[in-house]
Formats: structure tokens, sequence, C-alpha cells
């Protein structure tokens, strides 16, 4: 907020829409800069242009666009002078307070009557003074976002709908006694829209947005932080319902380092513990909710996610391509594209890209038009826009190769395939190529209710479904990849269980050889308390296990080759594909499967 115009007319538009952060101003006071006298003779040299008198204090402007203020030791004989002068006048009723009071009293009418006057006064002055660090500390969102300007990530809006439910009807969730939630985590990559979310929530529910960025609290000196974080919070106690976000907690909510702190993470500590102590003392009736975003959450103190702190967490992925296709209308409506530009196929050429580089797409896409003098954005601009940001992405090694997105979407397919040939299993989810952490891919299987008790067919149907990305790997690409390698820990792991735990091999009976993982002094010793004998034969069963599944996940593969092909290749232009969507490729599978089948015996009919 640079240009002091700006400042009012956002003062002024956020009043219109109920979200009032007037904080950032209170704190100011303006002592006069003019003599009455200096300000006479300018006043006589026609050099003022309008004045605004409260009591004996008068702000205003001059004719050069300079604001001013100063004090006159009486009003009335002043007026006929400001008269004759043409001088614009406003005023409005005395209040007995000092200063401070002056200017808070005034808000309103500075709102209505050209208020950013006092606001190019105290933004100049906020240079330094205590208003400088509360602007710097609370800051209102300079324009309504709605869940409108998100796109793309259904899932987390619509857990996020509930918060704003909360702050919309604070008494309805309470009635019934339950808890509102006080912080919610929003963990992504960059440039997924956590901000875009965080704010868009406070617009959603017409409420305060108080935002801080993590680096804002750690401060070299050590308790600068955590008063920050108590004055944060005791403004927005007197502004509730309202949100608190803290972007990048991780510059404070890291791990605490035990005994070996140095200077500044003696400070981080401090602030973290000012955060978790402000958040554990909510009253009720108190409906700040703490929002934060993080794209680290692994590094997190675990204080900080306990209950009653961020107990709620939102994870927002990288959008598919029916998401980037959702994002790029939000940003396309905003500029002028021509109507050969094909918005599907350009969310399908851009695989990886987050919601930011989307926008930015579209920027850049705009740029390239308006520097040929296009009257619109070209198809072909959004292609050189695109590679512009996709060689620019490529040294970050952001983004996935074909070749690497092939193998997924035949790796995930396997996996789901042979879990929809098998019968004891968990339903399919979920299947998706779209990179997450330092997965490339993912297909998930939801139990339909709680499991207490596992049947060795079911453990074992696992161990073939995880085999299945491998061996699908192997049969189409003739080659072996890393890509299975937690696959295989996994399979491994549920293989020995079967074994030693539930005691579920003739080979070795019903006795449990557990092994013992001790933690001591930071190295992990196991100690085995059986023989080495058994140990062979353990590791023997274990592999008969394996090699078993790994057999069966073949087959199955091997028999449904077809089907692998189809769905990978759905995979690779969908990207990510629900139950749903699986069901209905499994079943024109199986018509087409039946239907071929029903050939085959009409023509052994006619031959034989
Ligand atoms: P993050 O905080 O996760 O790094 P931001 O919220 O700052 O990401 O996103 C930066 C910009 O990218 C947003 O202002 C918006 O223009 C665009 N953007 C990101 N995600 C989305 C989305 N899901 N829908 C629409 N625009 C988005
Ligand atoms: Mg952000
Ligand atoms: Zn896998």
């Amino acid at each position: 907020m640079k240009n002091p115009v700006q400042a009012g007319l956002l003062l002024i538009t956020l009043t219109a829409l109920g979200v009032i952060g007037y904080n950032i101003w209170l704190y100011e006071t303006t002592p006069p800069d003019h003599t009455y006298t200096s300000f006479l003779e300018e006043l006589k040299n026609n050099q003022i242009l309008k004045v605004h008198l409260h009591g004996q204090e008068i702000t205003g402007e001059d004719t050069a666009g300079r604001s001013f203020s100063t004090v006159t030791p009486e009003v009335s004989s002043l007026l006929p002078l400001l008269l004759e002068k043409n001088v614009e006048i406003t005023a409005d009723p005395v209040s007995t307070g000092g200063t401070g009071d002056y200017i808070k009293s005034m808000l309103p009418i500075l709102l209505i009557f050209g208020g950013w006057m006092i606001f190019s006064k105290m933004q100049r002055k906020g240079s330094g003074g205590s208003g400088k660090k509360s602007s710097h500390l609370v800051q209102v969102q300079d324009e309504r976002v709605t869940f409108n300007d998100v796109a793309g990530i259904a899932e987390a809006k619509e857990e996020l709908m509930e918060i704003v439910t909360f702050l919309k009807h604070p008494e309805r969730s309470s009635r019934l006694g339950g808890r509102i939630p006080k912080g919610v985590l929003l963990q992504g990559q960059p440039g997924t829209g956590k901000t875009l979310l965080a704010r868009a929530i406070a617009g959603e529910a017409l409420v305060p947005f108080y935002s801080i960025g993590g680096s804002d609290f750690v401060e070299m000196f050590v308790g600068v932080g955590a008063s920050r974080v108590r004055e944060l919070f005791n403004e927005a106690k007197k502004n509730a319902p309202c949100i608190i976000f803290i972007d990048e907690i991780d510059a404070i909510g890291g791990k605490r380092s035990g005994g070996n702190a140095t200077g500044s993470n003696d400070e981080r500590e401090q602030t973290l513990n000012a955060l978790l102590v402000e958040m554990d003392g909510f009253r009720s009736g108190e409906t700040v909710i703490v929002v934060a975003a993080t794209n680290r959450p692994d590094i997190l103190d675990p204080a900080l996610l306990r209950a009653g702190r961020f107990d709620r967490q939102v994870t927002i992925g990288l959008p598919d391509t029916k998401g980037r296709r959702q994002i790029l209308d939000v940003h396309v409506k905003k500029v002028a594209i021509s109507p050969g530009v094909e918005l599907d196929a350009i969310a399908r050429s851009i695989p990886g890209f987050s919601g930011a580089e989307i926008a930015n797409l579209v920027n850049e896409a705009a740029l390239m038009a308006a520097r040929k003098d296009q009257t619109a954005i070209e198809m072909v601009d959004f292609e050189e826009a695109k590679d512009k940001i996709i060689m620019g992405l490529a040294r970050k090694n952001v983004v996935i190769s074909e070749k690497d997105r092939r193998i997924t979407a035949y790796h995930e397919s396997g996996h789901a395939i042979v879990g929809l040939f098998l019968e004891e299993t968990d339903p399919l989810h979920k299947i998706t190529i779209m990179p997450r952490g330092k997965a490339l891919g993912l297909t998930q299987q939801l139990p339909l209710g709680e499991r207490y008790t596992y049947s060795r067919e079911y453990l074992e149907n696992r161990i073939k479904i995880l085999m299945g990305g491998r061996v699908a790997e192997e049969l189409i690409f003739h080659r072996l990849t890393t890509g299975a390698s937690n696959d295989l820990i996994s399979a491994t792991d549920i293989a020995r269980r079967i074994i030693c735990e539930w005691g579920m091999s003739p080979a070795l009976g019903f006795i449990a050889y557990n092994q013992e993982q001790d933690s001591f002094l930071g190295s992990a010793t196991i100690s085995k308390p059986y023989s080495e004998k058994t140990a062979e034969i353990i590791d023997n069963e274990v592999k008969r296990v394996l090699d078993e599944c790994y057999f069966e996940a073949t087959d199955i593969l091997t028999k449904h080759n077809k089907f692998l092909h189809n769905l990978a290749e759905i995979l690779l232009i969908h990207e990510t594909m629900d139950s749903e969507e699986v069901d209905i490729t499994y079943r024109r599978y199986l018509k087409e499967l039946k239907m071929e089948k029903d050939i085959i015996r009409q023509q052994k009919e006619v031959f034989s």
C-alpha cells in the first residue's frame, strides 16, 4: 500500500464489505507539522485546497497535493477567511480525547470524505515509531477473495467450508457443546494456493484477516517475536470472529532443537511457546481461528499438531488435469483470449504445474500477445509461455519426464488391476500419477469399515497388490526401476509379520517370533530371541510367501494385459481417477472380454 489513494479506497471497500481492520491506523497519532502562522500564510497565498476541521485541529491538502496538519487557536475567526479563499471545508464533532482518540472518532467521516488525506500522512510517517511495527504486523487483505477464486482443489475447499460456517455462526456450531477448531494447518507445495485459500476463508465468512509471515516473527532480538505474537492475538481477540493467518509457520514451528540451542533458536523457541500459550488460552466465545501454512509439514514441532492446536490438517495437492482446467478458467477470465484457444489441451499439456504456475502461464501468454500487438491471446502464445516456464522449471527439477510418467501410469495401473481381480481386499479409492512428495504416483485403497483383524488371504492379497506395480513395469517395459522400492519394503514387512507375528506359517507353527527393536544411544540394535536355524526357516518362508504373491500378480496382469494398457493410457490423460471412473473402465473391459469370448466360442462352434 504505497499509494495513499489506494489505502483510502481500500478502507472504504473493506467497510462496505463489513471487513474492517482499522488497526493499522489506530496506533498512529498526527502531531501538527505546520505552525498556525505558516498555515495562515499559505491560506492567504491561495495555496490551500481543502481542510478538515476537528475542534482546533486542522488537517488538509494544499494545492500541490501535499497534506498537512496544524492547530488553530480559534476556529470561528478562521472560517470567514477559508470561505473567502474558496477552500473546501469538512468538519466533524469535537471529542474531548487526546490525539489518538481524535483519529479514532474521525474514522467514519474520513471514510466518506477524501479519507486518503490523512492516510497519506501516516503512510509517510509510518517509517518510524510504533505505528510501523503494527502495520507490519497486522495486514488487512487488500481485495476480497472468495472460494470462487480458488479452483481445482475441491477437497480442500470442502474441508474449509466447515471453518467458514464456524466463523459465520459460532453459536450454532457450539450450541451442542461441540468444540470449534482453533487451528487449521494448510500443507502443500509452494504455489498450490495455501495463502489464497486462507484469504478466501476470511472473504467467504466476511471476517477480518490478520496475516503474518513466519519469518516476521523471527527477529534478531530474543523476545521480540514472542511479544509480536501476543500483540497479534490481543488485536485479533478484540475483533473476533476473525482469522489469524501465519504463513510459513515452519520458520518458527520447526522441531525444537533440545539442548544445543543457539541464540536464534532461543528466539524461535520463545516465539513458538508464546504461540502455543496464546492458542491454548482462547476462551469460549472468542472465535479466532488460526490458519497456518507450510510446505514443510515434516519439520514441524509435534507440539503444534496436538489436539486443541493445529489439529485440523488440510493437504493441498498439485491439481490434476481437471483441476488445472478449472484454475485456467479462473485466470483466463481476467484476460482476453481468442476463441481458438483450447483450454483442455493446455491443461493436459502442463502436468505438474501448480496453481501459481498456471496463473503465471496466463500472465506470460498475455504479455506475449501484447508484445505482438494482438487483441487477444492465441494458442501459440500459450505454447510459447509454456515453454518459457517449463524451461525455468526443468532447472528446478520439478517437471517429470514423459517416460517417467508412462512408467508411473503402468505401475499404478498394475496395483489397481491386481486389486480389482482379487476377492478379499479393500475397494479402490483413487489412483493418480500426480507427483506428491517423493512419490511419483499413488494407488489408494480405502477399507469400508474399520478392520481389527485380518485374514491371511487379505494380507496376502495386499502383498499381491503391492507387487502389481513392479510386475506391470516388468511386463511392459522389460526392465526394473527403483520406483517399486517402497512397495517391496511394505510387502516384505507384511510377509514377515504373517510368518513371525501372526503364526500363519505351517512350517513355523503358532509361535510368535518377534524381533525386538531397541533404540539405544541412537543406534538400533536387533535382538533375535531365536536360533540361527529358525532365522533361516523364517527367511525362506518369507521368500516363499513373496514369490507366490509375485507369481499371482504376474498371472493377473498377463491375463489382463489389454486392460493394463487401457487403464494406463486413460490415466496418462486424466492423471487422477476415482473409484467410479476406474469402475467404468473396468466394466467396459469385462464386457469386451465377454464379447471376445463369445466370438471365440461362436467361431469354435462354426468350425467344429
Ligand atoms: P502458496 O501460498 O500455496 O504458495 P499462493 O496462494 O500464494 O500459493 O498462490 C499464488 C497465486 O497462484 C495465487 O495468488 C493465485 O493467483 C494462483 N493460484 C494458486 N493456486 C490456485 C488455485 N487453486 N486456484 C486459482 N489460482 C491459484
Ligand atoms: Mg503462500
Ligand atoms: Zn507402487
